[in-house]
């Protein structure tokens, strides 16, 4: 590199440092993304900001009130939020997420049998109240997120799926993959609002960052946490196994705001690998 070049590289670094140091919040339209409007409040309250008539995220950031908003992955073209009560449409983008195919030879885990398809149904009526769920005591601010395990990414978010060649839901979450019994801490503080083992994500946290922002941890061999347990970022909540339907040790972490699964990286502090 020429000293000229390099000095280019300063110049350019001490530009974008402020833009960096902003920690902006995430904005990025398109299914599975985040959206971040700034509002203006209509009293001395904070804004009332809604999404299919359902409360959305509102935090103060730099002294202005701004609506985070998760769109759904099958959300095409537009998305419409109610600010105060006036409508504001917001354009989605289409976003071309990659096809994956995998081999799962516990063929039970791909087409479940009768008695499984109970067990799920009463797993998705344990799971659907937490993603619904709008808790105005936490997340006044905006927090960044760190990763809750090591190691490298091995599945990514929003990937069309085939189990055995057949369709199935889209991944809600990110892979990381890592040895069994690696520690997984918390991306964030919280409140562990549901455990357990289920069918497909087999021993499972699910924690409660606030106003409709949720973190669930799958596959997980031990679970250090209880549900009612207040937690910091960073704090032990279990290790990393394969129960449930994974093909080896690997941690799945997806991250729910206003019941619409989000890309996690969105969330991720600027520190935190990509
Ligand atoms: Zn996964």
């Amino acid at each position: 590199m020429t000293l000229h070049t390099r000095k280019l590289m300063v110049i350019l670094s001490l530009l974008l440092s402020p833009l960096v140091l902003a920690s902006a919040l995430p904005d990025h339209r398109v299914p599975g993304g985040i959206i971040s409007l700034p509002v203006a409040a209509a009293t001395d309250e904070k804004p009332s900001v809604m999404f299919n008539s359902k409360p959305v995220m509102v935090v103060n950031h730099d002294d202005q009130w701004v609506a985070v908003v998760g769109v759904p992955l099958n959300q095409e073209q537009s998305l419409t939020l109610e600010v105060n009560g006036e409508t504001t449409t917001a354009t989605i983008t289409p976003y071309p997420y990659e096809e994956q195919h995998i081999e799962i030879k516990e063929t039970r885990k791909v087409n479940p049998q009768k008695n499984d398809m109970d067990r799920i149904g009463k797993e998705y009526n344990q799971m659907t109240p937490v993603y619904k769920s709008h808790s105005k005591h936490l997340a006044a601010q905006w927090t960044e997120m760190i990763l809750p395990t090591e190691g490298p990414y091995s599945s990514a978010f929003g990937l069309k799926r085939f189990f055995n060649g057949q369709a199935r839901k889209p991944h809600s979450g990110i892979d990381i993959a890592a040895p069994e019994g690696a520690p997984i801490i918390a991306p964030a503080a919280g409140k562990v609002v549901l455990t357990g083992d289920f069918f497909f994500n087999g021993n499972s946290v699910f924690i409660d960052h606030g106003q409709g922002l949720i973190s669930m941890m799958c596959h997980m061999s031990r679970i250090d946490v209880k549900e009612g347990d207040d937690i910091q970022q960073g704090d032990l909540i279990g290790a990393v196994g394969k129960t449930g339907r994974a093909t080896g040790p690997h941690l799945h972490w997806t991250v729910s705001l206003n019941n619409a699964r989000v890309n996690p990286k969105l969330l991720l502090r600027a520190d935190q690998p990509r």
